[in-house]
């Protein structure tokens, strides 16, 4: 499919000398736990359906995780919250990620995120940010057949992911609406309008202090799923 040719690209993708430098130096040096493993080391592609009608935003892969195996949000602590959550509202076949062919997939469920290299402290630039913009417009151009539902992981990916959808075509409100999470918004557009929602990220920063409970993600996956029709 198209979206099978874009990955295909964005895993050659080079344009951020920071980020390419940290991505191979990562998977060079390893965490010794995965001593083991062959890392990815290379622009992680979205993960799930070409005819997804739920798209789930994170914010860039992690250093040990989606930069390890390949695959978004697998092999890693975010990870472990968010698929066990898709998991128990019925949208993943099983609740563990752990590595790109442990069979893991998901129902009219994609996850992708508005940064593909893995950055240093988990933070890209604004520069890095708008550089992997139009991997993200074309993504979502691809996706536009099915797509009706968004749930996007924290601020950076909000602010991230307007742009990106207003670059797409559907129509975001000026000035932005903010991030919170629990907030709704819904953008006009074709061939339908898109229902966008805000979610604190699933990152270990919230879910061990308790300000993000596994029920709090499930309840948002839950109303973008029916947002979604699945
Ligand atoms: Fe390319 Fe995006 Fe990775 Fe930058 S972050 S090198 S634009 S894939």
């Amino acid at each position: 499919s198209g979206l099978a040719e874009l990955d295909a690209r964005i895993t050659g993708c080079r344009a951020c000398p920071r980020l390419v430098a940290w991505r191979e130096e990562v998977a060079r040096t390893k965490r010794a736990a995965f001593a083991e493993w062959t890392y990815w080391g290379r622009p992680v592609p979205g993960f799930g359906p070409a005819d997804a009608s739920l798209l789930i935003v994170g914010l860039a892969p992690a250093a040990h995780g989606g930069n390890r195996t390949g695959r978004m949000f697998t092999g890693d602590r975010s990870g472990d919250v968010l698929y066990a959550a898709l998991h128990d509202v019925g949208l993943a076949s099983r609740g563990t990620a752990v590595s790109a062919d442990d069979g893991l997939e998901l129902y009219g469920v994609r996850i992708t995120s508005p940064v593909h290299c893995a950055p240093p402290a988990n933070r890209p630039t604004p520069g890095e940010r708008d550089a992997c913009r139009p991997w993200m417009i074309s993504e979502l151009e691809l996706l536009r057949p099915t797509l009706r539902a968004v749930v996007v992981l924290g601020a950076f990916g909000w602010q991230a992911v307007l742009p990106a959808l207003a670059g797409a075509g559907w129509d975001v409100p000026r000035p932005r609406p903010a991030f919170k999470h629990g907030a709704r918004i819904m953008l006009d557009g074709r061939p339908r309008p898109l229902d966008v929602f805000g979610c604190f990220h699933v990152s270990q920063r919230n879910t061990f202090t308790g300000r993000l409970t596994p029920a709090m993600v499930r309840d948002v996956l839950r109303t973008a799923a029916e947002a979604a029709g699945l």
